[in-house]
């Protein structure tokens, strides 16, 4: 696979995607990144790429033509264009397993306030890392590129990428290691039990139990559930009220009043005595 990366910082690439697994698929050559300064297209002697927005407000906007020229020189003939959005299609693992099979990604990071809305029509997808505003495009690259390079084939054991959170639309069941006894907690008995189907059989409970209490959400097949490439405007409005509607009924049923859902989910909790977590087996 190859990957460039459009952006006015490109010393962020590779980053933190050098260490430990997407490090390693880099090294062996399973994905070529290659960052491009979006400045080389800049516009005049001071290679400006952005101005004021039309109709007033604050904050800069990035021009569409050094974008588009990036795109022009980049592409190529097999590019699948991403551009970073706060107001893209929510980023999920089954888009990371479905960017994974394409030959070569190209995403655009703009900064400020973001990029000319008619260079939208030059993208092929959209993507969101989150309901939150960062301060550019390059960290959402960063999460989504670490997302695919780590389910290309060779980049790790196919095992561990097939029993992951997300993979069966489940969470992860609960991981332990040593020691057997931890500040009072045990380990499961079931897991030293050495009965393989029993292990299978908590392991399928829990990760159905921690999905039902976490995360409802995903019980419930999405709206415009993502296989293939979409043109932003098909994507964006299936993508964002199926998860913030989950969320609002989650809170209301609970009671409370924030969004946050780690007062009594918290992995500590999850981790520690109660009995769906350690009475099993
Ligand atoms: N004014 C824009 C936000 C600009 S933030 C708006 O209200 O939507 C600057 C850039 O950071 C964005 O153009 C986008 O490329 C990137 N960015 C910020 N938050 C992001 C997120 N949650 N997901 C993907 N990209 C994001």
């Amino acid at each position: 696979m190859r990957i460039d990366v459009i952006s006015l910082f490109p010393a962020l690439f590779p980053g933190p995607l050098a260490e430990s697994i997407p490090g390693r698929a880099l090294e062996r050559g399973i994905a070529k990144l290659h960052s491009h300064d979006l400045r080389q297209w800049g516009l005049g002697r001071h290679r400006s790429v952005d101005d004021y927005t039309y109709g007033g407000g604050a904050g800069m906007v990035l021009r569409p033509e050094p974008v588009a020229a990036a795109l022009d020189a980049v592409r190529g003939e097999d590019g699948f264009v991403i551009l970073m959005d706060p107001g893209g299609e929510r980023f999920t693992q089954a888009r990371a397993h479905e960017l994974a099979g394409r030959p070569h990604l190209v995403l655009v990071c703009p900064r400020y306030e973001g990029v000319d809305h008619r260079i939208r029509g030059m993208v092929d997808l959209e993507l969101s890392i989150g309901d939150y505003v960062l301060s550019g495009g390059e960290l959402p690259a960063l999460a989504v590129i670490d997302a695919v390079l780590r389910l290309l084939p060779g980049a790790i054991d196919a095992a561990s990428t097939g029993e992951e959170s997300f993979v069966e639309g489940l969470l992860e069941y609960p991981q332990y290691t040593r020691p057997p006894v931890f500040r009072g907690q045990a380990v499961p008995e079931v897991l030293v039990s050495g009965d393989h189907a029993a292990v299978a059989r908590w392991r399928r409970e829990q990760a159905l139990e921690r999905t039902r209490r976490r995360r409802p959400d995903l019980l419930v097949p999405a709206p415009g559930a993502t296989d293939s490439g979409t043109t932003p405007d098909e994507h964006m409005p299936g993508a964002v009220p199926a998860g913030v509607d989950a969320g609002t009924e989650r809170d209301r049923r609970a009671g409370r009043r924030g969004r946050g859902r780690r007062d009594d989910d918290a992995d500590r909790w999850d981790a520690g005595s109660g009995p769906s977590d350690t009475g099993a087996g």
